[in-house]
């Protein structure tokens, strides 16, 4: 079976046969696929990987977006970030 057609990023033309593929990621549950744009020869990988890692993974980002979204929040303590005090002799 072959690969659907990708548009290539650089010209848009979807002749861009696969050169390769190889599994990838843990347990090599994506596949990297190298290929070739026959308009401007310009070389990309694409990522295939199954619906229910990508979920997975999608709810790991927006954790992660949350996260950054929070500290961004954060208030900054008078005086810029705190410095170790000095001690008293
Ligand atoms: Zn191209």
């Amino acid at each position: 079976m072959t690969p659907a057609p990708f548009p290539c990023p650089g010209c848009g033309d979807h002749r861009t046969p696969v050169q390769e593929t190889r599994p990838t990621g843990r347990a090599n549950a994506m596949l990297v696929r190298r290929r070739r744009c026959a308009g401007c020869d310009w070389s990309f990988n694409t990522y295939e990987i199954l619906g229910h890692d990508l979920k997975r993974l999608t709810r790991g980002l927006r954790f992660l977006a949350r996260v950054q979204a929070l500290l961004c929040q954060a208030p900054t303590p008078p005086g810029g970030a705190a410095e170790p005090e000095a001690e008293e002799p």
